[in-house]
């Protein structure tokens, strides 16, 4: 897989659909419409490769905080899944899967965040590149715009959800049918369970800005919005 912004990763691609794209990566194998390189038969959900060098978000996100945020929170996800449906029914499904079957359950809770936030995590991997912001191509534009009235109105919605999310959670841009929208979620809650589209997401949990920012979560997320949101990667998902 290329480490440019054009990655073709789709949140609900299937795994045929994974390997077709990405038929000259042969060492990466698809689950759960995620690439991952260190699957193991005990391990049905690997840790997907981010797509980019973690210092090449730097000044904006560290290498440090990368380290740390990839490295051990978005690992730890995904490891303790992996242990909560050991022998589990879940053992061998989908990452979406798991994600929209467990949704809501009280007694599946524990599978249902380590799993959303798996998924969470690798999708916000995808939502930033090293030379991100600027403008969307021209048809997601022109939906933007039609749903917001501006780019800028919709880039101020999408700082405004970052920074009013109560306590720990998501900002998204998502799709509704025609529309965009811009929606909070809290704690590991995301829109692949409420009939939505997801097009981009930005973390808000403190783990996600506490090494470079500390306490100032509005400068982040106007520093990820402004150099590094990837709109061809919102693009990609809104077809
Ligand atoms: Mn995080």
């Amino acid at each position: 897989m290329s480490m440019n912004t054009d990655n073709g990763f789709s949140p609900v691609l299937s795994r045929r659909g994974f390997l077709a794209a990405s038929a000259s990566a042969a060492v990466l194998f698809a689950v759960g419409g995620f690439s991952c390189s260190a699957k193991t038969s005990s391990s049905p959900l690997g840790l997907p490769p981010l797509p980019y060098p973690e210092n090449t978000l730097a000044p904006v996100i560290s290498a440090n905080a990368m380290g740390f945020h990839y490295g051990k929170h978005h690992k730890a996800y995904v490891d303790n899944l992996n242990q909560l449906i050991k022998g589990s029914e879940f053992e061998n499904t989908p990452l979406e899967k798991i994600i929209t079957a467990t949704a809501g359950k009280e007694d599946q809770k524990a599978i249902f965040n380590n799993a959303a936030q798996s998924w969470n995590h690798a999708f916000y991997w995808r939502s930033l590149a090293p030379k991100g912001g600027g403008e969307p191509p021209a048809a997601l534009k022109q939906k933007i715009e039609a749903s917001f009235g501006s780019l800028d109105a919709c880039k101020k919605a999408l700082l405004n959800a970052a920074v009013t999310q109560f306590g720990s959670g998501w900002a998204w841009l998502v799709a509704d049918s025609g529309t965009i929208k811009v929606i909070q979620t809290a704690n590991a809650e995301t829109p692949l369970t409420m009939g939505l589209k997801p097009l981009l997401t930005i973390d808000v949990w403190e783990h996600a800005y506490y090494l470079d920012y500390q306490n100032r979560r509005a400068d982040y997320a106007a520093a990820v919005i402004d150099k590094l949101i990837n709109w061809n990667f919102a693009a990609q998902n809104l077809v």
